[in-house]
């Protein structure tokens, strides 16, 4: 018998893909946590029904995430991750020899626990000694914390139960608090065919807080129409004036200097989004 995953993306289109094996369903105090093994993408981390990772496709997610702002920023070295309980972000971040502290915090224990046991890949970093892993809310740690960080990396789900209170200008106020007066973040902020709405209004409550706000854009075929957006507010540094010699040569599959400055180079539909035509 074959057996099929369906994520439905939005009311009227859906994505599906084989399953050979399913490794782990439960109902965690947050969400359904699910653990597929599909034919085309290997290992597939599912929450509340929506794909969050696969083994084949989370490079691209995870080196955008992280080698963007740390290449802007020219000397990261206290940085955090909030939401991203599979370990993806941080293992990226940690290939930037000069960081010294990276925090992971993640509001479900449970994602990281079966993150830890089924996709070690992705994982791997977590216990590197410059990682510390807290299970708390991501909110909450942020309002908590006053100029201690360089960069901030929000790597979210979509903004519904916990994660609603990520995509407001209250918590990019806090963020703005939290970062030194130099510091920076990104935020995961949707597809720009399905989510224009949200894209403009996280664009416009960015820009009323950080001097520097910028959208750029990568594919991840995974996820709804596979144009997919990060958003980035900076105090100081503007990605598009690094330096070209700071952009080191990292172990990446889909990040390099080229990519660093072209991935802000938006087409039209989406410079109309941000109100940037
Ligand atoms: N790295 C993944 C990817 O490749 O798309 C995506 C996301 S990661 C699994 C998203 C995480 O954000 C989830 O594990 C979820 O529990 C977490 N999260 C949601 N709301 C949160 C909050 N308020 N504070 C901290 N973590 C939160």
């Amino acid at each position: 018998m074959e057996l099929w995953f369906t994520e439905r993306q939005t009311q009227d289109m859906a994505i599906t893909c084989k399953v050979i094996k399913t490794h782990h369903v439960e109902k965690s105090e947050f969400q359904e946590i699910s653990l597929l093994e599909t034919k085309q993408f290997g290992r597939m981390l599912v929450l509340d029904h929506a794909i969050q990772t696969t083994i084949e496709d989370e490079f691209i997610y995870h080196e955008m995430i992280t080698h963007v702002p740390l290449f802007t920023h020219p000397d990261p070295k206290k940085v955090a991750v909030i939401g991203g309980g599979d370990g993806g972000a941080i293992r990226e971040a940690l290939k930037h020899p000069g960081i010294e502290k990276a925090y992971l915090v993640e509001i479900d224990g449970r994602v990281v626990e079966v993150s830890r046991e089924y996709l070690p890949e992705i994982s791997c970093a977590l216990d590197d000694e410059r990682a510390e892993v807290l299970i708390e809310d991501g909110i909450k740690f942020i309002k908590e914390h006053k100029d201690e960080f360089d960069v901030i990396m929000v790597d979210s789900t979509d903004p519904v139960g916990p994660a609603v209170g990520l995509f407001t200008g209250d918590f990019y106020r806090n963020i703005f608090e939290a970062l030194k007066e130099d510091g920076l973040f990104v935020a995961q902020t949707e597809s720009p065919f399905y989510n224009k709405l949200l894209i403009s209004q996280v664009f416009s409550e960015i820009s009323s807080v950080f001097p520097i706000t910028k959208l750029y854009l990568y594919s991840v075929p995974t996820y709804p129409s596979g144009l997919w957006s990060f958003t980035m507010g900076s105090k100081k540094y503007d990605p598009l004036k690094v330096p070209r010699d700071r952009i080191q040569k990292l172990d990446t599959r889909y990040y390099n200097d080229q990519i660093h400055y072209a991935c802000f180079s938006l087409p039209e539909f989406v410079k109309k989004i941000i109100g940037q035509e």
